[in-house]
């Protein structure tokens, strides 16, 4: 089948479209693209999809779409699972933009436009908070006055969720591991960043809360801290707004406030080269995800892998390192050769003696929603 992936931001459209028959990754990456400055240069999405459909005539030969797999980020406790895309969802995920205010209504702009571009064509919704849905209530929820749950849906939602689904049942084949009898801890670090506990296959706790800025230290997010230094900084700062905090922790904390930057690449270059921010940038985000692994064994009761994904997860060995280093009291020990291998497919980088494999698992989430798409749309 050939599907199209559609992600859609609100100024942008990232898209590729796959041949889920293809032997191959390369044989089933027929095109891919991004078309930019949506609102500025192009008008809206459906002039950016129609763009899109002219850039993919020559790839596609004179062939036709047979289905569409949008990327969304909020499903809220609405969408647990993928849906076929009809009115009433699109409807659903537009009542779902308080939780998701710069996302879910560029999702719906781009279903709109999808369907104007491409009538007929049946479309499928992947949401990343979909995997979250079976954290248990003591997990999800915060301690804090029911009517902020009941009024506002204030809850721990989580995000990254075909990513760490993905990389779950790769890594339980991987391992010869029955997927609904698997605990693991994985970990996808990207410039944003989230680590999920992994208990009978499922997602038993994630890092992303309410929001994708809870849990880890990230390129340019805090990850948690003390709720009161938000209200603290407002009370002492008479010029200081809600908007401008929001700023600051979504875009103006992690690595680049402690660092400089927020590219691993640099980070790990200036600290190597003996810079003190750098390093201790490092420290607080490796020791932040050393923390998370601990507690998410003790959650899942024994972890049976620790898994790396995402550009730093993947590419980062001296960040993994860094991690690593700090779980001796597990048992977990890293091979430093096999860590080194650069691969493009999953691979063990442990020593024989760990009490637990770490594995490199590479994430693919436009396969994942391709493949999400051709099993709702083939039923
Ligand atoms: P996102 O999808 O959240 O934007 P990515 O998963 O693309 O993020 O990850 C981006 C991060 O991966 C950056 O911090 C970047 O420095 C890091 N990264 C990418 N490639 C490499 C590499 N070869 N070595 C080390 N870090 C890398």
């Amino acid at each position: 089948m050939l599907v199209l992936v559609i992600n859609c931001g609100s100024s942008s459209v990232k898209y590729q479209v796959r041949d889920t028959e293809g032997a191959t990754e390369d044989a089933q990456v027929i095109a891919k693209g991004l078309i930019e400055n949506i609102g500025t240069k192009i008008p809206n999405h459906t002039a950016a999809l129609e763009l899109m459909a002219k850039d993919l005539e020559e790839p596609l030969h004179g062939k036709t779409i047979d289905a569409i797999g949008h990327r969304i980020v909020h499903g809220g406790d609405v969408f647990s699972q993928p849906v076929i895309i009809d009115e009433s969802v699109i409807e659903k995920i537009d009542e779902l933009s308080p939780l998701a205010p710069l996302h879910n209504p560029a999702h719906v702009q781009g279903l709109k436009a999808a369907t104007a571009t491409y009538p007929g064509v049946p479309q499928v919704a992947v949401f990343d908070t979909a995997f979250h849905a079976t954290m248990p209530e003591h997990v999800f929820r915060y301690a804090v006055p029911e009517n902020f749950y009941t009024d506002y849906g204030v809850r721990r939602y989580g995000f990254h969720g075909t990513s760490h689904d993905y990389v779950t049942g790769i890594a339980a084949d991987f391992l010869g591991i029955e997927r609904s009898e698997f605990n693991a801890v994985v970990a996808h670090l990207g410039n944003g960043a989230s680590i999920t506990a992994i208990e009978d296959g499922k997602c038993l706790d994630t890092s992303m809360g309410y929001t994708p800025l809870a849990g880890l230290v990230m390129g340019t997010r805090s990850g948690d801290i003390d709720p009161s230094v938000l209200t603290s900084v407002l009370m002492q700062d008479s010029t200081m707004t809600t908007e401008r905090l929001d700023t600051i922790l979504n875009k103006e904390s992690g690595l680049l406030a402690i660092a400089g930057n927020n590219d691993m690449r640099t980070v790990v270059d200036a600290m190597e080269a003996g810079d003190e921010r750098a390093k201790l940038a490092l420290d607080m985000t490796s020791y932040r995800v050393a923390k998370y692994i601990g507690g998410y064994n003790v959650a899942v009761g024994g972890a049976q892998a620790l898994i790396f994904t995402a550009g730093i997860g993947e590419n980062s060995h001296q960040f993994r390192t860094l991690v690593t280093d700090r779980l001796g009291a597990l048992g977990i020990k890293i091979d430093e050769e096999a860590n080194k291998v650069r691969g493009d497919h999953a691979r063990i980088i442990s020593t024989e003696d760990s009490a637990i494999p770490i594995l490199v698992v590479p994430t693919n989430e436009e396969k994942a929603i391709a493949e999400a798409t051709v099993e709702l749309v083939a039923a």
